[in-house]
């Protein structure tokens, strides 16, 4: 059995953008600039935007994090962003969702430049994505990417089951695998909350390849995995636990334990997608640096 650990491989993604900041430097050229933006202080999303930042400085990227209170105007959100899609040295801008109820995600996520949307949430982006067109993919999807390509996981012919359809995950995920282009040529079944639990496990019992984005703790058992399969598990969830020194766990939504009595090859929860997601958010600031 084959742990796909994010840790190893976001590490061989990431050396390979700092010996390219590394040369910008040499050159006295300025370096790849993300800025992050973070409105309120809901303790997931402080945590990811910090271990963004920080992964930024391992790589040698600039980055800022602007935070704004959980009152603030869509308004005032539009007019920094516009800010930033002006300035020259920002390369790429994200927005960390979710956002309060009082701002319109889709608003926030259309007024990004496409062209420093790092993220890859960006209609146009998307388009691009779906036509096979060079675009950023989005963050996760593109992270599950690179972790098939590090660990040389072949998906040509393979069948595929995504669970969840989330525009985030699961849908991209579905278009990205099923292309035509490396880490592709997979037929796919996606399954999400109106498919019949039965058929989601039938299915499940198919896939050589088991990608679950749903949101539920061990949602995936050992009886919903074939033989063998690569099992990815994209879930975070915080579960409550009172023994635990932060007062929660972080659970993904497979049975860790439970798939590798059957699995071929896991991703772990923490220490999987996760840091994959954020791999494929500083190829993004790269890439779109580069073509700034
Ligand atoms: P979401 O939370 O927006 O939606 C859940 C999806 O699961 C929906 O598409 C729904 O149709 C499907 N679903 C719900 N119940 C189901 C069921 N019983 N059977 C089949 N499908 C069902 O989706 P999301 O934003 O992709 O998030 C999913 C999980 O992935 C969450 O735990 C989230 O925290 C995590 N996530 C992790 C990363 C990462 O970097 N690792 C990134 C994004 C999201």
């Amino acid at each position: 059995m084959l742990i796909l650990d994010g840790k190893i491989a976001s590490a061989a993604v990431k050396a390979s953008l700092l010996q390219k900041t590394k040369a910008l430097q040499a050159a006295g050229k300025r370096t790849p600039h993300l800025a992050a933006i973070l409105v309120g202080n809901n303790g997931a999303s402080e945590t990811y935007v910090a271990s963004k930042v920080k992964n930024c400085d391992e790589t040698g990227f600039g980055s800022s994090l602007i935070r704004f209170n959980d009152d603030v105007t869509e308004a005032d959100l539009l007019a920094k962003i516009k800010a930033l899609n002006e300035d020259k040295n920002i390369d790429g801008i994200l927005v960390q969702l979710p956002l309060p109820k009082h701002i319109n995600d889709e608003i926030i996520i259309e007024s990004i430049h496409p062209d420093k949307d790092v993220d890859g949430f960006h209609p146009t982006n998307i388009g691009r994505m779906v036509q096979g067109m060079d675009t950023f993919i989005p963050a996760t999807p593109y992270g599950v990417l690179l972790m098939l390509e590090y660990y040389k996981i072949e998906t040509k012919g393979k069948h595929v089951v995504v669970i969840g359809r989330s525009n985030i995950v699961g849908r991209p995920m579905s278009i990205l695998l099923s292309g035509d282009r490396p880490q592709g040529n997979a037929y796919v079944t996606l399954c999400h909350r109106y498919t019949p639990k039965e058929e989601t496990v039938k299915m499940a019992q198919q896939a050589d390849i088991l990608l679950v984005a749903v949101g539920i703790p061990e949602f995936v058992t050992a009886e919903m995995i074939k033989p063998g399969a690569v099992v990815i598990d994209v879930g975070i969830t915080r579960v409550e636990d009172a023994t635990a020194k932060k007062g929660f766990r972080i659970k993904g939504d497979v049975n860790y334990e439970e798939a590798i009595t059957k699995a071929a090859a896991v991703t772990p929860v923490p220490g999987g997608v996760g840091l994959m997601t954020i791999a494929g958010l500083l190829m993004n600031t790269m890439k779109a640096y580069e073509a700034n």
